[in-house]
């Protein structure tokens, strides 16, 4: 193992380091306070959230900054065959932040590097760390500056170049993106080694390959976020619907209202009509006093029924009738079953953290560190109905095991110089199956559904692209980037043309 971490140094005195001395080995890349694990004693670095998948690494390096980084990433392109994987948070689902035999980068150990507030014309943005996990950066930005950014994801154990390699979505992407299109400057370390700074007017090959870029172009060690105020409260919201047309049109009316005339977030989520604790009625409540009563179910339900999720900022200082007024005049224009809604008033952090509590609970379950065949896909709008009718109502009536969430997205809020790739048409919907199999059918079998209803797909003609993409063969990989394939491979072959980086994602082999 030592020995070919030796093929690393080449140039350097190689030969001359003691095989079992991992130390060595950093001192030789003269590497400013960085440690190197040799891969077979990690733990960590093969592994991720999904735990399908496991590959050796050949070592896990925890640099101490974006030299270190660039040094790696170098000394790898000084050998024949090493790779390179950032490892955010390891919260992918399919082993894209692993590297089989090669070098596994702790993006973590950087987190400190960078958090600093800046006024730009006015506006305010924060320089902080690509290692940096964005439950920090919420902590850190309200108590320090009563300020947040304005686009998350649901869960916030996840970095900042993590979800930014991917686009970054949640209740908040209807209004002002993904969070590809919240970031103003990235700094990257290229599959060169080179350390590059870039934005829309500066390097922007680089910078719009990199937002979403799935880790290919380069290694995303600071980004200039924007900021918004922070609200102090959020009134959180559930409604439910037992038509998915009438839910759909109340979404879509919600999401393409300007601000103002909206909630401030909006998602929705598909679950079974049944009393099954995970995946019926009860996964509708936002409180313990909350009541789920299927007497108001209408007659005409089916299978599974819809939960509109929204909810509206406000401050302390805002009398409650003040909120009271606004949240009526928005539901007073919506078809859901009124004796189906349900509401509570959180701390705005309370509410962007409120997937943690359901880490807490399924960490006391054991259900959190088992694995997790997740499948995402944006399906445009003209195809939603038809996957509803036989995706939702058919093959996953009985749910599956955690949320199915599926709620609008409109395409004019992101960026198509980015690198992530879309379905046709302005609104497009995310469909997310967050399973969890605590017991019972090995996961072979719910991955095996996964394939089923990606097949189903195809077949049918939808129009739809996998978020989070997972392919084996490059061909999937060229008709998952259609027209943009060609974009691809050329921003590939300027920033890293060896193949280096993110070899999970099996989009490119290592070249010489
Ligand atoms: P990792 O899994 O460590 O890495 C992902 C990929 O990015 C790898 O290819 C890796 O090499 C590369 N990478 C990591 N860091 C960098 C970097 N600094 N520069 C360049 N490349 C890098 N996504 C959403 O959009 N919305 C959600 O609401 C959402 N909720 C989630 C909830 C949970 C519980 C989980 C497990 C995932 C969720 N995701 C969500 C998906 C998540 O955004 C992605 O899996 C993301 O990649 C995870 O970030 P990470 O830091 O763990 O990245």
């Amino acid at each position: 193992m030592i020995a070919c971490l030796g093929r690393i140094v080449q140039g350097t005195d190689a030969d001359s380091i003691p095989e079992d001395d991992v130390s060595t080995i950093s001192q030789s890349l003269d590497l400013q306070g960085t440690t190197i694990e040799s891969g077979g004693i990690t733990g960590v670095a093969d592994k991720d959230f999904g735990g399908i998948y496991s590959v050796k690494p050949l070592a896990l390096i925890k640099p101490s900054g974006t030299e270190d980084i660039a040094r790696v990433v170098k000394a790898a392109s000084r050998t024949s065959n090493l790779t390179v994987a950032a490892r955010g948070n390891g919260h992918s689902i399919n082993g894209q932040a692993m590297a089989d035999g090669g070098l596994v980068i702790d993006m973590r150990s950087t987190e400190e590097n960078h958090f600093k507030l800046l006024t730009i014309d006015g506006s305010p943005y924060l320089d902080v760390s690509g290692g940096a996990l964005w439950e920090d950066v919420l902590k850190r930005c309200v108590s320090m500056f009563r300020l947040a950014p304005r686009s998350w994801t649901d869960y916030l154990s996840l970095t900042v170049g993590g979800t930014l390699s991917n686009a970054g979505v949640s209740g908040q992407a209807f209004r002002y993106g993904p969070q590809t299109s919240n970031v103003t400057e990235l700094e990257v370390v290229t599959g060169k080694g080179e350390i590059t700074v870039c934005s829309e007017t500066q390097n922007s090959e680089l910078f719009f390959g990199a937002l979403g870029g799935l880790g290919q172009f380069g290694i995303i060690t600071r980004a200039r976020v924007k900021l918004q105020p922070a609200p102090d409260m959020v009134r959180w919201i559930r409604l439910v619907y037992s038509e998915f047309e009438e839910f759909t049109r109340d979404a879509e009316f919600l999401v393409t209202r300007g601000e103002g005339e909206s909630f401030d977030y909006v998602e929705g989520f598909v679950f079974s009509n049944s009393d099954d604790p995970i995946n019926g009625w009860p996964s509708v409540l936002l409180d313990p006093d909350h009541e789920f009563n299927p007497a108001h179910i209408p007659q005409t339900a089916g299978s599974v029924l819809y939960c509109l999720e929204v909810a509206l900022h406000y401050r302390h200082s805002d009398h409650t009738s003040t909120v009271d007024s606004a949240v009526s005049g928005l539901l007073e224009r919506l078809q859901f079953v009124r004796r189906l809604k349900f509401q509570v008033n959180v701390s705005y952090v309370e509410f962007l953290l409120r997937v943690k509590r359901v880490e807490e609970y399924a960490r006391a379950n054991g259900i959190w560190d088992s694995p997790h065949p997740w499948l995402n896909i944006f399906v445009s709008k003209s195809s939603i109905v038809d996957f509803d009718r036989t995706v939702f109502r058919k093959m996953l009536k009985d749910g599956v095991g955690g949320p199915m969430l599926v709620y609008p997205l409109l395409r004019s809020k992101w960026d198509d110089r980015t690198s992530v790739v879309l379905p046709e048409g302005e609104i497009f919907y995310i469909v997310a199956l967050l399973r969890f199999v605590p017991k019972g059918p090995p996961v072979e079998k719910w991955v095996a559904q996964n394939h089923e209803i990606v097949k189903w797909c195809n077949e049918e003609g939808l129009d739809f692209k996998l978020y989070l993409p997972h392919y084996q063969s490059k061909e999937d990989w060229k008709r998952h980037f259609g027209n943009q394939w060609s974009r691809f491979v050329e921003r590939k072959s300027s920033f890293d043309p060896m193949a280096i980086l993110a070899p999970g994602q099996k989009i490119c082999k290592r070249t010489n």
